[in-house]
């Protein structure tokens, strides 16, 4: 039985989530509970469980970059060991480290997308605007 959103626009009503565990879980973070993910990169308009409007999530290239240089040096070590260590054929290095990098990319993408969004929904965090109440 699917749960009704019940749209709570005061935080207080929820307990306070851990910005990587509800990051790495894909889940919603206000509530925890609602998934954070309509596609397999895409996050949802609004949460399901809380009604939490997701439009404030902007992580830019963020994520994108942190998965680079992260995945790129780790895999790339691995296949320069496994080179070393077997000298298997070119054939072998591709039918192994292009599937696990791109399973890789997939699942830390969505950790890092994640940790972003929650972490932006923590601190409240925006782009910043002008003040221009003074003049
Ligand atoms: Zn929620």
């Amino acid at each position: 039985m699917a749960r009704k959103a019940k749209p709570v626009e005061d935080q207080a009503h929820y307990p306070e989530q851990s910005v990587m565990a509800v990051g790495m879980a894909g889940r919603c973070p206000r509530c925890g509970e609602g998934r954070l993910y309509k596609s397999l990169l895409r996050p949802v308009d609004r949460c399901a469980i809380c009604g939490l409007d997701m439009s404030f999530a902007e992580e830019g290239d963020g994520p994108a970059v942190l998965v680079i240089l992260l995945l790129g040096g780790v895999v790339a070590g691995l296949a320069l060991a496994f080179e070393t260590l077997f000298h298997p054929p070119v054939w072998l290095h591709v039918v192994i480290w292009l599937p696990v990098t791109f399973a890789l990319s997939i699942y830390f993408l969505r950790a890092m997308k994640g940790i972003m969004i929650a972490s932006q929904y923590k601190t409240k965090a925006a782009e910043g605007q002008l003040d221009h109440s003074d003049s």
